[in-house]
C-alpha cells in the first residue's frame, strides 16, 4: 500500500535587510542573527574592501573602467570568528581599516559601477547558497536574494538617523553640529537612491520597520516577530 503525500523540503532561512544609512542595519542585524543563531553578512563591508583596494592602488574610485578592472583582480571574502564577520582583501584582514570616512567615500563611489556590483553580488549569493543567513545592504531584497522568505526595509526619519549618528560621533570624541550630520545623511540617501545600478529601494514584498520611535531592543523584537511569523508559514531551517 502506498500513501500519497507531498513532503515540503525545508529551505534555509534567508533574511534580507535593506535600508538607508544610519537606520541601524548593522547593529540590529548583528543582534537578530545572534538571537537566531545564524550568520550575518554585512555586504557594505565588501564594497568598503573594494573601495580600499582602489584607493590603495592610487586610482580614482569614480573611474568606472579603472575601478572595475582593478576590483576584478581582487579577492574579497569574509570569514567568521566567534560569529563576528571579518572582511578579507586578498587574504588580508581589513576589518579594522574600512571604517574611515575616506574608505566610506571610496566605497560609495565604487559601488556605483555595474562590474563591481556584479562581482560582489555573485560572491554574496554563493555565500548564501547553502547556509541560513541574514544579509544586510541596499539591494539584498531587490537583487541579491530576490527569493528570500523574509525581507525587511529598515528605516527611520532622516532626523532620527542624524541624531543617532551625532551621538555615535560624540562617543568617539568627534564634535559635529546636527545640521552638518543631517546634511550628510540626506546627501548619502540621495546618492544611494538615485544611482543607476541597483539603487536603494524597498522591495515590493518587503515589510517596512520604521525605527524612528523604537529603541534598539524594540526594533530587534519587531524583526524577530516577523521572522517567526514567516517560519510558521513556511518550512525554513536555521
Ligand atoms: O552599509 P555601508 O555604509 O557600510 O556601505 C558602504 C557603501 O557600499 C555605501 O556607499 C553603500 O551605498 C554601498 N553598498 C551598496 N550595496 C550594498 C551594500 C552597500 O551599494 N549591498
Amino acid at each position: 500500500m502506498s500513501s500519497e503525500h507531498t513532503s515540503i523540503q525545508p529551505r534555509p532561512l534567508l533574511i534580507a535587510i535593506d535600508g538607508p544609512v544610519g537606520a541601524g542595519k548593522s547593529s540590529i542585524s548583528d543582534e537578530v542573527a545572534r538571537r537566531l543563531g545564524i550568520l550575518h553578512l554585512d555586504t557594505g563591508a565588501m564594497y568598503r574592501a573594494a573601495g580600499l583596494y582602489v584607493q590603495r592602488l592610487g586610482l580614482d574610485p569614480h573611474d568606472q573602467a579603472a575601478s572595475e578592472a582593478a576590483v576584478s583582480q581582487a579577492e574579497i571574502s569574509v570569514r567568521y570568528a566567534d560569529g563576528a564577520q571579518q572582511t578579507l582583501l586578498n587574504g588580508e584582514d581589513v576589518t579594522g581599516l574600512i571604517r574611515t570616512p575616506e574608505v566610506s567615500d571610496a566605497a560609495s563611489a565604487v559601488s556605483k559601477h555595474p562590474g563591481v556590483r556584479a562581482q560582489l553580488v555573485a560572491a554574496q549569493r554563493k555565500l548564501a547558497e547553502s547556509t541560513p543567513m541574514l544579509m544586510d545592504g541596499r539591494d539584498i531584497g531587490t537583487v541579491v536574494l530576490k527569493d528570500a522568505p523574509v525581507k525587511i526595509y529598515l528605516t527611520a526619519s532622516a532626523e532620527a538617523r542624524a541624531q543617532r549618528r551625532l551621538l555615535q560621533y560624540r562617543e568617539q570624541g568627534e564634535e559635529h553640529t546636527f545640521e552638518e550630520v543631517l546634511k550628510a545623511v540626506n546627501a548619502r540617501d540621495y546618492q544611494d537612491m538615485h544611482r543607476e545600478a541597483d539603487p536603494l529601494r524597498q522591495a515590493e514584498d518587503a515589510v517596512v520597520v520604521d525605527s524612528s520611535d523604537l529603541s534598539f531592543d524594540e526594533t530587534v523584537d519587531a524583526i524577530l516577530a516577523l521572522v517567526r511569523t514567516a517560519m510558521q508559514k513556511e518550512a525554513l531551517h536555521v
